[in-house]
């Protein structure tokens, strides 16, 4: 395989947790962090992007994401539309089965300024099974500078191979796992691994197997003859679940040894894949980004169970004509500057509303600012939840009228400095509407 550079790379951990109450009842760790409700793949992968060095040159887009009805090319227009890449990118996505590895392996043959997307976000399955978290990580391909793919196996397995999953009750059969996965597949794909390994690398720090399954991570590690074996994700039960997380996982680890160390991503299940990370010259810059902060919001079983349901669906009329007229410039940031009084008119406005003047030029607006004022509303803009309105004066002039993100660990204040972010607006007719919400600064 062509190895693969990753020259920088973007991690987002969204804020909300569970009430323990909830992690009790479903079984998961209370150190998950959970994508608010007004987050999707889409906006967490807006975040991802924003966390890499800006201004960002994509090429192509390679997407691991669970998507939920909306289109890739759709995808596509919105990061374009919000400015986090210039001008719509060509889009792979894969499948929401396929592991880690592989989308790896796949990235690998993509073009130089390839950028890979992986967000784990699961509401598809039953809320009180165990849930794996959600997290979004955004790679540029490259340069090593901060790792490099430098091996990847694959071995597929038979549909006979696998365990049956429509039945839920069913318990895997341990011997399986322990027998046929670990002791086969796991060592075969780990060998094959070591034997590939570039000669600068130093030795493997261990494994971070998924597996489906809750096992002993050093036991299998004595019997694999590594020093470390980590179970990515124990709640994990589909292929494909929580890529993201191993992959920050395996990062992390990789920080924290420092250059030339390496570790092997392996997938276990349905086949069995793997890659070697080795950490490249500026591996340390991740280290910050990886402190795992506390929540500033939590579901409770009432909100966590809402999660999981179809969107509230409000049916507004929307004008296609007035959308592909005002959608640019309201996604794009773009207000009007008077050409006489120099001040800043969003949305975009045919008439100085200061002066009069009819001589406008667009301008693009900043995405930092300072809040004006707020106020909280109970009642219009929220269903579900508590919204607050929020006045930004933005940096470079122009004022943002709009909500705050939701999940924020207190309302904005007066004075605050502040950042638009990308987020769900509402669902109308069906599809998600998504437009610009204040958030605090960094
Ligand atoms: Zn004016």
């Amino acid at each position: 395989m062509k190895r693969l550079g990753i020259t920088d790379v973007g991690v987002y951990q969204p804020r909300y947790g569970l009430e323990p109450a909830v992690s009790a009842s479903v079984g998961g760790s209370g150190t998950l962090r959970f994508a608010a409700p007004d987050e999707d793949a889409l906006t967490m992968s807006w975040e991802a992007l924003s966390r890499l060095r800006q201004p960002l040159n994509v090429s192509e887009i390679i997407l691991a994401a669970p998507l939920e009805g909306l289109e890739p090319r759709s995808f596509s227009a919105h990061l374009s539309a919000s400015g986090i890449v210039t001008g719509p990118k060509p889009i792979t996505t894969m499948h929401p089965q396929s592991e880690l590895a592989d989308v790896l392996l796949v990235s690998s043959r993509a073009c130089e300024g390839a950028i890979g997307i992986f967000v784990d976000r699961m509401r598809e399955r039953d809320p009180l099974n165990a849930p794996t978290g959600d997290r979004a990580i955004a790679l540029s391909f490259g340069e090593a500078r901060i790792a490099e793919v430098a091996a990847h196996v694959s071995l597929p397995g038979l549909t006979y191979d696998r365990w049956q999953e429509s039945d839920e009750r069913a318990d895997r059969d341990p011997r399986f796992v322990e027998d046929r996965l670990i002791a086969h597949e796991g060592k075969d794909v780990l060998d094959l691994l070591r034997k590939e390994a570039p000669e600068n690398s130093q030795e493997m720090l261990g494994a971070v197997v998924s597996v489906g399954a809750k096992l002993k991570g050093a036991r299998i590690a004595k019997q694999w003859g590594v020093p470390n074996v980590w179970i990515a994700n124990p709640s994990a039960t589909e292929p494909g679940d929580g890529r993201a997380g191993g992959l920050i996982f395996a990062l992390q680890q990789l920080a924290a040894s420092g250059p030339g160390s390496s570790i092997a991503l392996i997938d276990l299940g349905w086949g069995a894949s793997g890659v070697l990370l080795v950490a490249g010259p500026n591996i340390a810059e991740l280290a910050e980004t990886h402190t795992t902060k506390e929540p500033t919001a939590t579901y409770n079983m009432r909100t966590w169970l809402h999660e999981h349901r179809p969107a509230y669906t409000a049916n507004p009329w929307t004008s296609g004509s007035e959308l592909s007229r005002e959608a640019p410039a309201l996604l794009g940031l773009v207000g009007s500057q008077c050409v006489a009084c120099q001040n800043i008119i969003f949305p975009s406005n045919k008439v100085c509303e200061h002066c009069g003047t009819f001589a406008l030029r667009p301008i693009r607006l900043e995405r930092n600012g300072t809040v004006i004022t707020q106020s909280i509303d109970e009642l219009y803009g929220a269903p579900d939840a508590t919204v607050q309105m929020v006045v930004v004066q933005l940096a470079g002039g122009g004022q943002f009228y709009g909500q705050a993100v939701q999940g924020l660990p207190y309302w904005l204040q007066i004075d605050e400095p502040c950042q638009l972010v990308f987020r769900r607006l509402h669902t109308g007719s069906g599809l998600p509407h998504y437009y610009w919400k204040v958030d605090t600064h960094g």
